[in-house]
């Protein structure tokens, strides 16, 4: 479980681009956080990553403060739009490189990674080279590398923005399935509402900063919050 307690943020100490934000992420669920582009939706992944400050409020995972925990004891994973792959590395390598640090055998680690290339479609590219793969399969190596650390949460930041509207939607129900499969909780980012929609078990709308409304897609769409919502979503007025 994730808990964000009037978090906030400021880079400059002027002014706060997070703003005393509360909400808890359920285990196993897969929370979106929305919104339109500078809202904050990176920097909220950020910080619960430890990959930023907090500077308000309180952040808790698994029941514990982690506001001053490094991001190597928290135990996630994360996926970031850009995929951020070693060139000179096979796919395998890329795979299992965060597992190194870990301590986790060399045994251990070829087992997880065939696990999560065979869920992937990966088995048979395991020795190529990042620049011998599209798009879509690169995509699906940085899912992999997420998916063998075998942490109970999971931080994806516009995952699929590189990719053509054909192969998006089909990762979406591909990571849809894998998280429902693993059962772990997502912590999903996106600035597309349409995504956010159909991947969400909940949904956070954020704008300047601050929470819109957090419920189920529905719910949201047939009982927006106010009119930004309305039109971000497209709902009927
Ligand atoms: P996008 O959809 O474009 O990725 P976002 O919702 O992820 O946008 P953030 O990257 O979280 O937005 O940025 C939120 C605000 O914080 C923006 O106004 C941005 O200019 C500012 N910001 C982000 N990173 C920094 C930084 N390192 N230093 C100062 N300001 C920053
Ligand atoms: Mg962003």
């Amino acid at each position: 479980k994730v808990e964000l307690k009037n978090v906030s943020k400021s880079y400059d100490s002027k002014t706060d681009v997070i703003k005393e934000i509360s909400a808890v992420i359920e285990p196993g669920e897969f929370f979106v956080l929305v919104g339109p582009s500078g809202c904050g939706k990176s920097t909220m992944l950020r910080m619960i990553a430890g990959l930023e400050d907090v500077t308000g409020g309180e952040l808790v995972i698994g029941g514990k403060t982690a506001n001053a925990l490094p991001p190597s004891k928290r135990d996630l994973s994360m996926v970031f739009q850009n995929y951020a792959l070693y060139p000179h590395l096979s796919v395998e390598e890329n795979i299992t490189f965060g597992l190194h640090t870990k301590k986790i055998k060399k045994a251990e680690q070829k087992q997880r990674c065939l696990e999560a290339a065979e869920m992937l479609g990966l088995s048979d590219l395991l020795k190529r080279k990042p620049r011998q793969l599209s798009g879509g399969q690169r995509q699906r190596v940085a899912l992999a590398r997420a998916i063998v650390t075998h942490a109970p949460i999971c931080l994806m930041d516009e995952p699929l923005s590189n990719l053509d509207a054909k192969l998006r939607a089909k990762m979406r129900s591909e990571i849809r399935q894998i998280q429902r499969k693993l059962g772990i909780t997502m912590i999903y980012v996106t600035h597309d509402q349409t995504e956010a929609m159909t991947m969400a078990d909940t949904m956070m709308i954020l704008n300047n900063g601050e929470i819109q409304q957090i419920g189920r897609p529905l719910e949201i769409y047939n009982n927006p919050a106010n009119e930004f919502v309305a039109s971000f979503i497209g709902a009927p007025p």
